[in-house]
């Protein structure tokens, strides 16, 4: 059946450019279209937004959000042998595709964009957390970018949308909920993808909210949780000791008991100590 953007299936693409995939790259390509389309739509309104992409591969989330209506995608892939690919769809899109090539982790890619920005990948699993974790912490909040739409593995998806008491909660979860709104919209099994990969996937969406929930110094944040989490089966008045020599008064007065564990220590609680510590 011909996709309603002209192009050849994705299974052709895939076959007429030697497209074999790559692990070493975390290769897993969607090609059903139709789910491409349900991942750009779950960024929300594209119209009049830039959105960068990173990892088009083939191209099939690239005609997902240019369908759309994005304003102007720029995609940034590593592997050369995708480039003629998305060639072709930047001829069927004129003017709105544009491609670098090179490592993500290398490009300073949001530079080269306009807001409102969204940034919406399927992301190559070895550098999608560190990906996310640079998003993140910009030098200033708000940060340039408006949302992230991105596909992780299923377990990585649960570590940013946990709550306390959980296996799942932990820095990943603070750090991203201390400043968005997360949740999963999506979950894909693994034969959603070619080739299949050996865990499930989901796709969390972050909105980035204009200030932070609680008040706190970004770096004591990051410091504290990176210790309380460090150690995390501890009770906080060990694991945090190398943080103040006077902890347990520093707990108490941020209402945290000194023999409570960081995985039953709340969003709020954590900003309330960083903010004792900062003192
Ligand atoms: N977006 C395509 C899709 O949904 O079918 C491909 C997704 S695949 C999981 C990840 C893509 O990221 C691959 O095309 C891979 O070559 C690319 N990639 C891997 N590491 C990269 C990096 N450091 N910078 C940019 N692209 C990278």
């Amino acid at each position: 059946m011909a996709a309603i953007d002209g192009l050849p299936p994705l299974r052709e693409v895939i076959a007429s450019h030697g497209l074999s995939a790559k692990k070493s790259l975390g290769q897993n390509f969607l090609l059903d279209l139709n789910l491409t389309a349900r991942i750009a739509r779950a960024a929300g309104d594209l119209s009049g937004m830039d959105v960068l992409e990173v990892g088009p591969g083939p191209g099939g989330l690239t005609r997902g959000l240019l369908a759309e209506g994005a304003r102007r995608v720029l995609a940034v892939e590593k592997d050369s042998r995708c480039l003629p690919a998305l060639a072709e769809i930047a001829a069927a899109y004129p003017g709105r595709l544009e491609v670098i090539s090179g490592d993500a982790l290398e490009v300073d890619a949001l530079a080269h964009l306009r807001p409102p920005i969204a940034i919406c990948a399927n992301l190559p699993y070895n550098v999608g957390t560190e990906l996310l974790v640079r998003w993140l912490t910009p030098r200033d909040w708000p940060p340039v970018w408006s949302t992230l739409t991105l596909m992780f593995q299923r377990e990585v998806a649960e570590r940013i949308v946990a709550q306390p008491g959980s296996k799942a909660y932990g820095r990943l979860a603070l750090l991203v909920q201390w400043r968005c709104e997360a949740r999963i919209v999506l979950s894909l099994p693994p034969e959603a993808f070619t080739p299949p990969p050996k865990v499930s996937s989901a796709v969390v969406h972050l909105k980035a909210l204009p200030e932070p929930r609680f008040p706190a110094d970004a770096a004591v944040l990051e410091r504290l949780v990176a210790a309380a989490f460090n150690q995390r089966r501890k009770m906080l008045r060990a694991a945090l000791k190398g943080l103040a020599p006077d902890i347990e008064a520093r707990l108490e007065a941020a209402g945290i008991a000194p023999t409570e564990r960081a995985e039953q220590v709340s969003l709020e609680q954590f900003c309330r100590l960083a903010r004792e510590l900062a003192r």
